[in-house]
């Protein structure tokens, strides 16, 4: 990248938790041909000039690396536990091949509760020799800023319904997936934004999303210069929706990349 104070963000997953389309939908989103409508489980990468950071691996993982040719990365975060965003732990072992070394991992002590319990035989010694287990590098998120490389991270506290869980800011981007639901204090993390991508599942409302009427509302009070909703599931078609959003909003798509 010509300018090393840039970052890019790549959006690797889009869409809800079922992916759409959705295993037996025959919806006209789910059956669309429009490439807009294809959502792998919601994912970014975030890259400076020397250092490439993943926010959670979907199950859907192993697909984005392919898709994108990723063979390396520096650190995974974490957002929260749900499948949709751990599924592709596993795959991490790909990843290990390749740096010969424990990748580091990102994400609050409640992510790693439910980590451990979903992926046990990562954390226990094995079994027997010759089935390969993820490595990583434990590292517990406190309200604290940290950095990976050459890229300085701020954690944003969010609820998702009851859920604690983790947003993330990096320069003037931050990344508000699985809420519906942003802290007081967290507002002070989200000012002078350029770019925002948040939840909008769905148009009706839930007790865990944003709807789309519902993230629109915090855009309107956050006001970065460019917003993207993620996290879509079926009821949303692409062409329908973009075309009706404000000027700076638009619905992220699976490929999209935004520099920052
Ligand atoms: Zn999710
Ligand atoms: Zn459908
Ligand atoms: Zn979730």
């Amino acid at each position: 990248m010509c300018d090393s104070k840039k970052i890019k963000i790549t959006v690797l997953g889009s869409g809800t938790s079922s992916g759409v389309p959705t295993i037996g939908c025959d919806c006209p989103v789910c059956t669309s041909d429009d490439s807009h409508d294809k959502r792998l489980r919601s994912s970014i990468l975030v890259e400076s000039a020397t250092t490439r950071v993943l926010i959670d691996t979907s199950p859907d993982f192993r697909q984005q690396m392919l898709r994108h040719n990723i063979k390396s990365l520096d650190a995974v975060l974490f957002t929260h536990s749900h499948f949709d965003h751990i599924g592709g732990f596993d795959d991490i072992r790909a990843i290990n091949y390749h740096t010969h070394r424990p990748l580091p991992i990102y994400l609050n002590e409640v992510t790693l509760e439910n980590l451990k319990r979903t992926f046990y035989y990562s954390f226990e010694q094995p079994e027997q020799l010759g089935g390969d287990v993820p490595m990583v590098e434990i590292n517990i998120i406190n309200d604290r800023s940290f950095r990976i490389g050459d890229i300085d991270i701020t954690p944003i506290k969010l609820l998702h319904g009851k859920m604690h869980v983790l947003g993330y800011r990096i320069n003037d981007f931050a990344y508000c997936v699985d809420t519906n639901n942003i802290p007081d204090e967290s507002y002070a993390k989200l000012k002078n934004l350029e770019v925002l991508i948040i939840d909008a599942l769905r148009y009706t409302t839930h007790p865990t999303h944003f709807s789309v009427a519902e993230a629109l509302s915090e855009i309107e009070k956050i006001k970065p210069q460019q917003s993207y909703l993620t996290h879509i599931a079926h009821q949303i078609m692409h062409s329908d929706l973009d075309k009706k959003l404000p000027g700076n909003t638009n619905i992220s798509f699976d490929g999209l990349q935004i520099q920052v």
